[in-house]
């Protein structure tokens, strides 16, 4: 069993964030791995430990990652996990990419481990905390031609099929697609586990494979701002939250709360 998980690396949610030109500013020091990506790493690990022993020593799982040197840091996060391979996908003329070119090099990325050896399975979260587009695993099973399984509660691979369980408001829908597919899975889907001292310790010395768009044959022009077929017109800062008014319980913290839900018009 191959499995390809999609990993982003997202400005950390605690730390300051900043926009310029549009794009989500992103720096070494204070970026991650993308938070819901880790459902994603812990449902390919549980499908692999799940299989047979001789099954599972021939299975793999590829973290891959569209975007600069810096999102190392996520890859290395997906090795401590227990991840075998990583692969990070960078090239001056994926600047500026929106959904679809990220989607497109993801699927290039694909389509070059397939080449290797079948890929069975591509998993990934159910959105990127920075972008919030929730849009690149239907882009990306698109892109592949292949079924797509979005916002998993609940992921099983067995007789050459994902089977999923979907919450929608009020209803439960159980969906199948024969492999290989895309899978997007929700943060209800497992808890994922912390990394263990032996793995942090193994993903010092493991590398992260790099690939430009000429190994993957994509043309420039397909991906980046040149191939962009949405643009940022602004990214204005929300204004700061009006001062906080603390209303001290001195025994009259009822009447002091009411006063103030009346005198703001919230009742
Ligand atoms: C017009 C436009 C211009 C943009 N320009 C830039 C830019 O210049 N620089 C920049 O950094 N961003 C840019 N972005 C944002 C970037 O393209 C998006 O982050 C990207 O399209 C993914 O969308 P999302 O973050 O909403 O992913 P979602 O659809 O919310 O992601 C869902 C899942 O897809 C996978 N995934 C998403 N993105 C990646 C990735 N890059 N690598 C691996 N897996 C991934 C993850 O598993 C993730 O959980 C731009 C977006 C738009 C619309």
């Amino acid at each position: 069993m191959r499995i390809v998980v999609a990993v982003k690396y997202v400005p950390d949610i605690h730390a300051e964030r900043g926009f310029a030109d549009g794009r989500v500013v992103r720096s070494a020091e204070e970026g991650t791995l993308n938070e819901l990506d880790e459902n994603a790493l812990e449902a390919a690990l549980r499908i692999i430990e799940s299989l047979p022993e001789d099954e599972r020593a021939v299975s793999e799982i590829v973290a891959v990652t569209i975007a600069g040197p810096e999102a190392d840091t996520a890859v290395r996060k997906a090795y401590q996990l227990g991840v075998d391979r990583g692969v990070r996908v960078s090239d001056d003329a994926l600047a500026g990419s929106d959904y679809f070119g990220t989607a497109r090099a993801l699927a290039a990325a694909v389509r070059r481990l397939a080449e290797e050896a079948p890929v069975d399975l591509v998993i990934t979260g159910m959105a990127a905390l920075d972008g919030l587009g929730s849009v690149v695993p239907a882009l990306l099973a698109a892109e592949l031609g292949l079924g797509q399984l979005t916002l998993a509660a609940r992921l099983e691979v067995a007789d050459g099929e994902a089977r999923i369980t979907r919450e929608l408001d009020g209803v439960t829908e159980e969906l199948v697609a024969p492999l290989p597919a895309v899978v997007s899975v929700t943060d209800h889907a497992n808890s994922p586990r912390f990394p263990n001292f032996k793995l942090i310790m193994a993903a010092r010395s493991k590398t992260v494979e790099e690939w430009t768009l000429a190994d993957l044959g994509l043309d420039p022009a397909t991906v980046g701002a040149a191939g962009a077929r949405t643009h940022v017109l602004a990214a204005t800062p929300r204004p700061p939250r009006p001062d906080v008014e603390l209303v001290v319980d001195k025994g009259e913290g009822g009447r002091a709360l009411a006063e103030y839900l009346i005198r703001n018009e919230l009742v």
